[in-house]
């Protein structure tokens, strides 16, 4: 069912690109359509003010000695990260950063399809590689 929705999704995303089919447009808007996003989530700290960015040095908090590195569990590192944002989006930025994701997902897609790449199989592949890997795969 999730697989249809993708396709249904890709395949309208296709229908709807008339004036940028060129990789060269694709691209180009990809990367307007991430700054946009970028400015939607900094313009609700700047100038709606509903976020706050408090920003700190961040570590990993875990002492290794000869004993410790035979035995890591991944599962027992403390690592007190922060996102560093502080407060909650009201539903005004909210709305705006979720236009901006959409439009940025259409342009995701569409590079998707101008390279036969389909998009499920690679939500597919992130999601293994996250699964399988855990805390391994830090990012
Ligand atoms: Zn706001």
């Amino acid at each position: 069912m999730k697989d249809l929705i993708f396709d249904e999704f890709q395949n309208s995303v296709d229908s709807c690109l008339l004036r940028h089919k060129s990789i060269l447009d694709i691209l180009s808007k990809l990367q307007e359509s991430e700054s946009k996003l970028n400015r939607s989530v900094v313009k609700a700290v700047t100038s709606c003010g509903c976020v706050k960015i408090k920003a700190e040095k961040q570590g990993i908090n875990y002492r290794l000695n000869d004993d410790s590195l035979n035995k890591l569990n991944l599962d027992d590192l403390d690592i007190p990260l922060s996102s560093h944002l502080e407060g909650c989006v009201c539903d005004n930025c909210r709305k705006i950063i979720e236009r901006e994701l959409g439009n940025h997902l259409f342009y995701v897609t569409s590079l998707c399809n101008s390279l036969d790449i389909n998009l499920y199989d690679v939500f597919l592949s992130e999601y293994k590689n996250i699964t399988t890997f855990d805390k391994i795969n830090l990012r």
